[in-house]
């Protein structure tokens, strides 16, 4: 996969802004090697300003202030800016400076999908490989991986045990 990792592939797959832009904020800031996570203050982030501290953070790397505000994209960042102020007429007591926001979920489905046969799931050329869940590009979340696995699992059964 390491001929996949850089972001030219990212670049032709949906998201590729977001993508691109994310790892250049830790590198930029120069906190990678240490898996810490680029984080502001709900508040500051929708006012476009840097946080001076941060609250404490379940995060366990740990948190370092950074302008998330100008790292995202300005379609998406000011959608978020707005976003937030709506949620706040409309619920009361997220939108605080206590809130964090942190980091961003920059990893989606896989751009890339093993093959395997329509019917029984099996990869074409390596018997009894089933490409499954997310890693293998099937899913994207929790509940998709789950349902291939399950789907996946039936397949394995009717192949194995019962020979159907
Ligand atoms: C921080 C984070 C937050 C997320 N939040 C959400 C969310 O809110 N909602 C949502 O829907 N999805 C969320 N996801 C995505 C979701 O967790 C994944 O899509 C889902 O877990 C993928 O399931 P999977 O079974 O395909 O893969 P995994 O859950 O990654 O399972 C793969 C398994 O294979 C094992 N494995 C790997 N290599 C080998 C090997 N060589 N031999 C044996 N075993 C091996 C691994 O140890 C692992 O147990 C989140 C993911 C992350 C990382």
């Amino acid at each position: 996969m390491a001929a996949f990792a850089g972001t030219n592939l990212f670049a032709v797959t949906h998201g590729s802004i977001i993508k691109k832009n994310v790892p250049l904020v830790g590198e930029a800031a120069g906190y990678v090697a240490f898996q810490q996570a680029p984080a502001q203050r709900l508040t500051d982030f929708v006012q476009g300003k840097l946080s001076y501290d941060l609250p404490d953070c379940s995060y366990l790397p740990g948190i370092v202030s950074s302008p998330i505000h100008f790292w995202l994209p300005e379609s998406i960042g000011r959608r978020l800016q707005e976003g937030f102020k709506a949620f706040d007429r409309k619920m009361k007591g997220f939108f605080t400076a206590e809130a964090v926001v942190v980091g961003m979920e920059s990893r989606s489905s896989s751009p890339v999908r093993i093959l395997r046969q329509a019917d029984t799931f099996e990869h074409p050329q390596f018997a009894g490989l089933y490409p499954c869940g997310e890693g293998s590009g099937y899913a994207g979340g929790i509940t998709s991986s789950a349902m291939d696995g399950e789907n996946c699992a039936e397949k394995v059964f009717n192949s194995k045990i019962t020979g159907w």
